[in-house]
C-alpha cells in the first residue's frame, strides 16, 4: 500500500474500532471516519490544541497556557522552533520599524530574544545595523536583524512550553480533523504510539501549511493564484571554521559594485561567482550569494539554494527538492572553498532537516490583508501587531530572478485580528504564515518576528475566547488589546 492509499485508508478504518466516544460521536458526522477498522486511541484532551511548533505555535500556546488554558502543543519534528530551528533559518528579520528607531515587535519576541542573550544564544538587534556582515551586507530594509544560535533556541522554547504547562508532543504529524458540524471537536496524529486522537474545544492552525484549516474544509489558495506559483524554497545551512576577518576584508572593498540589474542581485561576492560560472563551476540560478554572520565569530548562515516550484504539500515533488537542496549545497561547499578567501578550511555543521518553504497554502477568511494596505502603510483600529518588514517575494516568476522586493513607504503597517480567523470554520484562529493575506502581503509577513507576534494574537485570542465562553470570532477586541499591552506586546503610543 503506497502512502498515500496508507493515511485515507487509516482515516477511513479510524472510527468503527476505536472505543473512544469522542471519535464515534463524530464519524457520523464525517464521511472519511467511517468504516473503520483500526483503533485511534482517544489520548488527549485540551481545551486548546496548537498544531505546528514553528514560532507561531510556540507563541500561541504559551500565551494561552500563561492565561490558564489547558493546551496542547503538537510538532511532528523532534523539536521545536520550525524554520528558526529545525530549518537552521536565521536571523530573526527585523523587528524595528522602517527608519531603525525603535523596536516594535516586542512582547514574546523579546521575552524569546532576552532569554537567548542572557545563554549567549543572540545578539540584541540594537547592535545590529543593516549593510553589515551580519545582514548579508543587505543595505535596505534589514536594519536591526537578530543573529541567534538555533540549538540554544530549541532549549529557550523548551523552558517557555514547560514554565508554562503547555503540554509539548513531538514526532506526531497531524492527519485530520474531527469535526462536529463546522467545528473542530479535536484532531487525529499519526504518533510514534499509532493513530491517536486529541479532543480540544479549541484549535490553532500554526503549521506554516494551513493543513489543519484545509482538511477542515477552510478555503485556501495555493501560491500566488494570479499566476499559480510559490515563492522558490531554500535548503538552508551553517558552515563554520570561517576565517572572519578575511571574509570581510575581501567582501568590503567591493560594497559600492553591489547593484540589482533587471530584477537580478549583484551583491556578496558577485565577483567570485562570475570566477567560479566562467570555469564552469556554478550552475545555480543566482548571481551572488546571501552569507549571515553568526553568533560566534567563524559560524556563517547561508541562505543560497533555490528551488523553484516546490510544493510541500506534494510528497513526490518534496522529496525531489531536499535532494536538488542537498546537491546545490555540496556546490557551494565547493565554492567557497575553493573560490572565497577566509573560506578555504569551511566546514558544513549540517543542512536543515526540513526544506525552507517561503510560500505554499495560504488560508482564507472574510477578509485577506492586500498588499497595498502594507505599502500604505495603513494602521486598521483591530491591529494585533505593528511591523516594518518589506514586501519580499523572491523569484516568484520562477525564473532565477523577478520578484519582488519593495520596502515600505511608511514608518509601519498594522496587522489586523481579522487574517486570523480562516472562513467557516468556528473554532479555528490561524497563525504565523498560512494567514489570512495575498501572497505579495504574506510575502512581508512569513518573516519569524511577525510569525511570534501573529502567534501571540492567535494564543491569547484563543485564550480569552475560551475564558468568556464566545467565539473568536465575537471576541471583544477591546478585550484582546488589553491583554496583548498587558503582555508587553506593542500596539503604538
Ligand atoms: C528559505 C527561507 C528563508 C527565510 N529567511 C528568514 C530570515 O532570514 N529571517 C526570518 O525572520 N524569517 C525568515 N524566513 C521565514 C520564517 O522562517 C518562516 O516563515 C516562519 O518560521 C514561519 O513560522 P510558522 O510558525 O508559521 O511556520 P514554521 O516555522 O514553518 O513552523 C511550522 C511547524 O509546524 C509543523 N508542522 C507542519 N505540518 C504539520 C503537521 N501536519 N503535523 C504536525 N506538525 C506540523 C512543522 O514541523 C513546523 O515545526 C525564511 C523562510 C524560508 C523558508
Amino acid at each position: 500500500m503506497d502512502r498515500r492509499n496508507f493515511i485515507a485508508s487509516a482515516g477511513m478504518l479510524a472510527a468503527a474500532g476505536a472505543a473512544a466516544p469522542m471519535l464515534q460521536g463524530c464519524s457520523e458526522a464525517d464521511p472519511m471516519l467511517r468504516g473503520a477498522k483500526v483503533d485511534v486511541k482517544e489520548s488527549y484532551k485540551c481545551q486548546l490544541l496548537v498544531v505546528g511548533g514553528g514560532p507561531a505555535g510556540v507563541c500561541a500556546a504559551v500565551s494561552a497556557a500563561r492565561r490558564g488554558i489547558k493546551t496542547m502543543l503538537v510538532d511532528s519534528g523532534n523539536c521545536l522552533g520550525g524554520m528558526g530551528t529545525k530549518g537552521l533559518v536565521g536571523p530573526f528579520m527585523t523587528c524595528y520599524d522602517a527608519k531603525g528607531e525603535r523596536m516594535i515587535i516586542r512582547g514574546l519576541f523579546e521575552e524569546i530574544v532576552d532569554r537567548l542573550i542572557a545563554v549567549g544564544g543572540a545578539i540584541h538587534p540594537s547592535k545590529i545595523r543593516q549593510g553589515t556582515e551580519y545582514t548579508a551586507w543587505i543595505s535596505e530594509g534589514h536594519d536591526h536583524v537578530t543573529p541567534f544560535d538555533p540549538e540554544l533556541l530549541k532549549v529557550v522554547y523548551d523552558h517557555l512550553c514547560k514554565e508554562a504547562g503547555v503540554k509539548v508532543l513531538y514526532n506526531s504529524m497531524f492527519l485530520k480533523p474531527i469535526m462536529k458540524g463546522s467545528n473542530i471537536a479535536g484532531a487525529v496524529f499519526l504518533t510514534p504510539s499509532g493513530l491517536e486522537a486529541a479532543a480540544a474545544d479549541m484549535v490553532i492552525d500554526a503549521t506554516g501549511d494551513g493543513t489543519v484549516a484545509f482538511r477542515a474544509g477552510a478555503p485556501c489558495v495555493f501560491g500566488d493564484p494570479e499566476n499559480n506559483r510559490v515563492q522558490p524554497a531554500s535548503l538552508f545551512f551553517r558552515m563554520n571554521n570561517i576565517d572572519t576577518p578575511r571574509l570581510i576584508a575581501e567582501v568590503v572593498p567591493h560594497l559600492p559594485e553591489f547593484r540589482r540589474v533587471n530584477g537580478v542581485s549583484y551583491r556578496c561576492l558577485h565577483w567570485r561567482v562570475a570566477e567560479a560560472e566562467a570555469a564552469g563551476e556554478w550552475d545555480l540560478a543566482r548571481k551572488s550569494v546571501n552569507i549571515w554572520r553568526s553568533v560566534e565569530e567563524d559560524q556563517w548562515v547561508v541562505n543560497c539554494t533555490r528551488i523553484h516550484g516546490v510544493d510541500p504539500t506534494d510528497a513526490e515533488n518534496l522529496s525531489a527538492a531536499e535532494e536538488e537542496g542537498r546537491r546545490q549545497v555540496q556546490e557551494l561547499m565547493h565554492f567557497f572553498r575553493k573560490y572565497v578567501p577566509g573560506c578555504e578550511k569551511a566546514t558544513l555543521m549540517g543542512t536543515g532537516s526540513v526544506m525552507g518553504i517561503r510560500e505554499s497554502r495560504h488560508v482564507h477568511g472574510d477578509f485577506v490583508l492586500p498588499v497595498q494596505d502594507l505599502i500604505d502603510g495603513l494602521i486598521p483600529e483591530d491591529t494585533i501587531l505593528l511591523s516594518a518588514n518589506s514586501i519580499d517575494v523572491h523569484g516568484a516568476m520562477g525564473g532565477p530572478a523577478g520578484g519582488l522586493y519593495m520596502p515600505i513607504k511608511k514608518d509601519m503597517y498594522g496587522i489586523p485580528y481579522r487574517v486570523l480567523l480562516p472562513k467557516g470554520v468556528g473554532n479555528l484562529l490561524l497563525a504565523g504564515r498560512c494567514v489570512s493575506a495575498d501572497s505579495a502581503a504574506a510575502g512581508a509577513i512569513r518573516v519569524m518576528p511577525p510569525a511570534m507576534a501573529l502567534g501571540q494574537a492567535a494564543g491569547t485570542a484563543a485564550a480569552l475566547s475560551l475564558l468568556r465562553g464566545t467565539t473568536p470570532q465575537n471576541l471583544d477586541f477591546g478585550d484582546l488589546r488589553a491583554a496583548l499591552v498587558a503582555d508587553k506586546a506593542y500596539l503604538g503610543e
